[in-house]
């Protein structure tokens, strides 16, 4: 292991958490949970497994104090999970807590929006990978068109969350889908996202031809757009974020398959059932529920936390090669949460 690359690793702090609430989703997106593998028999984690809202509060706060400033909440679908605005309302009582952001399909915002704004959510990243009823109803592997999501996107307006669409975009499926994204997001005032197709877990049939890189997806929209670069809001930001010349309107590219940022990662993942990952493309957590459960004190947990964080050497995204690809046990995107 490159000495260099480790130590600019390590000396990153740790700034930003990703918590999955659940690991059952009411959608079968073809990239994360295809329908034919995550079927009715599909044995999804019973209520036992899952993390409470007090754990993930308690670990949360812990987190917190070791210096991480934005969480996200995401799973599965995290709007599945019962009663979302009472855990967002816990997290948002922590001192030191910046930012409460959440990553939905959005179909249960028009429900949720106003209450998980009122407990304290800041802002919702919506995915959205077609505008066309059909190609999404596919993608979305359960018929369900394009209205839902849009209605979901108002209500988030409304609420006074601020919005952004993430758009997985691959390769035959929905690449057309690149413009009339970018025109429809354009005239909503909404920033989007494009996401590289990434090879998470092992049963969405991930191959490196599938993957339309950032770069052609930019050249498509420099095609049709005058683009100007912005700075990074924060360090360790994964977006490359451009302004559409004379508008406040931002689009973003996340290259995590094409240009990898391993060395500059300041993010940790907690899975729906209280493991510790530092790295997406993962196979392996660290237990943190089961030493909770046991009866760990705080000052414990924090500490475990950290010798997570200061070990950690992953660079999948930079070694990603024939052979990590094909013998690299990794999680599933709907268990780890994005
Ligand atoms: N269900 C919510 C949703 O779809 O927004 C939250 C969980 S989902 C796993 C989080 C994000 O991961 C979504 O934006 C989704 O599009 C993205 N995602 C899922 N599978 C992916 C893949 N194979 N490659 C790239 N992004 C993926
Ligand atoms: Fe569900 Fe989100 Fe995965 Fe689609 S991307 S299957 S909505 S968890
Ligand atoms: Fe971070 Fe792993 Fe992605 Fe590298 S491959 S940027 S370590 S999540």
């Amino acid at each position: 292991m490159n000495k260099q690359f480790v130590k600019d690793k390590l000396d990153r702090p740790l700034r930003d958490l990703r918590i999955s609430v659940i690991d059952r989703c009411n959608f079968r997106c073809s990239y994360c949970m295809p329908a034919e593998i995550f079927g009715p028999d599909f044995a999804f984690l019973p209520k036992s497994e899952l993390l409470s809202y007090e754990e993930i509060e308690r670990i949360a706060r812990i987190f917190v104090g070791l210096g991480v400033e934005k969480i996200r909440l995401t799973g599965g679908e995290p709007l599945l999970r019962k009663d979302m605005p009472v855990l967002v309302k816990k997290l948002s009582s922590i001192p030191g807590l910046a930012d409460i952001a959440l990553t939905t399909n959005g179909v249960l915002l028009p429900r949720f929006a106003e209450q998980l704004a009122d407990a304290g959510l800041k802002r919702v990243n919506i995915s959205l990978d077609s505008l066309n009823d059909e190609l999404f109803g596919q993608i979305n592997g359960r018929k369900v068109g394009v209205t839902p999501v849009i209605d979901g996107i108002n209500a988030a307006k409304h609420a006074g969350l601020g919005v952004k669409i993430n758009m997985v975009v691959k390769k035959g499926l929905n690449d057309t889908e690149i413009v009339p994204m970018a025109e429809f997001c354009k005239k909503e005032n909404l920033e989007l996202r494009f996401i590289e197709f990434m090879d998470v877990g092992s049963t969405n049939g991930w191959k490196m031809d599938d993957v339309i890189t950032k770069k052609q997806i930019y050249d498509v929209i420099r095609e049709n757009y005058t683009l100007e670069e912005t700075e990074p809001a924060y360090f360790g930001e994964v977006a490359r974020r451009y302004r559409y010349k004379g508008t406040d309107v931002h689009v973003g590219f996340i290259s995590s398959v094409s240009e990898s940022f391993c060395s500059s990662c300041t993010r940790a993942r907690l899975s729906a059932n209280g493991q510790i990952f530092t790295c997406l493309f993962n196979g392996n957590g660290s237990d943190i529920r089961d030493f909770m459960r046991d009866g760990a004190g705080d000052g414990e947990l924090s500490k475990r936390i950290m010798d997570i964080w200061n070990h950690r050497i992953d660079r999948y995204s930079d070694e990603r090669t024939a052979e990590t690809m094909a013998n690299r046990k990794k999680i599933e995107m709907s268990y780890i949460g994005g």
